[in-house]
């Protein structure tokens, strides 16, 4: 049924019932900004500021920054966009931040971890940042990757804030930060979940290998655990929790998410149009009796197999 509809998404993402769930765009320069735009994104929710500067080999300056991140806001006026500080190290190796010579990249310096080496790059970002939101319209959430401790969620957020930034949250990609959500949530305003590096470090599985594939699935109950750890942590703060990995692209494990509580899901543009026709195709408890499901299976092709037999719309 789904393959024979219109595919167009209107920016009102929502379950048949009207609970809403905000739909937004992974985007990584203006031109992926302007496409997701165009593909009715409520906003952006991951914008991945490392694929800015893959091929330089020095710190871009706080001018060349300033540039490229209003480009992508200015997509967006008056609507949130969710930037990522560096994400450099393991997969996307930046050449002035990280140690090519590392023996275990994905366990490495990377990401937020590199300002235990070089802080000044944080700052000077968020400071590209802060100037960039002051002449855009858009909202900037910032959020920091490989987040791993409670201290580091503390340490980052406070240091945002005092850039002007003034919502400051996280990535939960790192297993140890969805076990500890409760506290993390002390310091951040909001997370947003990355399924890809969250698979992969719980199920101890290289998500670059195609080999692994069945380890590497978001399916996995035991990622779908960590998931509902990290929502539950979240809840008596108040803050929202959204998921920025491949698992919010997958019709039905959206609908899984929703029903764990998670209010936004972001994802290429491509794939909004099919996201909001299934989320469109159920309610909101629908959705959490999915999720009990899925999270109540033994294995990934089980949780898979359950959620989308409930799910007419994708026959
Ligand atoms: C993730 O890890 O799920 C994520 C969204 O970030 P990236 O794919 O850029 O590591
Ligand atoms: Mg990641």
């Amino acid at each position: 049924e789904l393959a024979n509809r219109v595919r167009v998404f209107n920016g009102d993402g929502a379950t048949k019932d009207g609970h809403e769930v905000q739909l937004l765009a992974n985007v990584g320069d203006a031109a992926g900004a302007r496409t997701a735009a165009e593909a009715g994104a409520m906003g952006v929710g991951l914008f991945r500021t490392e694929f800015c500067f893959l091929d330089q080999p020095d710190e871009p300056t706080v001018e060349a920054q300033v540039k490229a991140y209003r480009g992508v806001l200015e997509a967006f006026p008056g609507k949130k966009v969710v930037v990522r500080t560096l994400d450099a190290g393991a997969d996307k190796p930046l050449p002035f931040l990280t140690d090519a010579t590392e023996a275990n990249p994905a366990l490495g310096v990377r990401a937020y971890r590199t300002t235990r080496r070089d802080p000044d790059v944080l700052d000077h970002q968020l400071e590209a940042l802060a100037q960039a939101e002051a002449q855009t319209e858009a909202k900037v959430w910032v959020m920091a990757p490989m987040i791993s401790t409670a201290e580091e969620a503390k340490a980052f957020t406070d240091k945002a804030r005092t850039y002007g930034l003034q919502t400051a949250g996280m990535m939960i990609e790192v297993p140890s930060a969805a076990l500890m959500a409760d506290k993390m949530f002390e310091h951040a305003d909001f997370a947003s979940i990355g399924t890809n590096d969250l698979t992969q470090y719980v199920m101890a599985a290289d998500r670059l290998l195609s080999s692994l594939a069945d380890l590497s699935t978001a399916w996995q109950p035991a990622v779908l655990r960590l998931i509902q750890q990290a929502c539950q942590g979240a809840a008596p703060h108040g803050r929202p929790v959204g998921v920025c990995g491949e698992a919010a692209a997958d019709p039905a494990l959206a609908c899984v998410l929703v029903g764990l509580g998670v209010a936004s899901l972001s994802m290429t543009s491509r794939a909004l149009p099919d996201v909001d026709a299934v989320l469109k195709s159920v309610d909101f408890a629908d959705c959490q009796r999915l999720a009990e499901i899925a999270v109540g299976s033994a294995t990934a092709d089980d949780a898979r197999t359950a959620v989308r037999a409930e799910l007419p719309i994708l026959e």
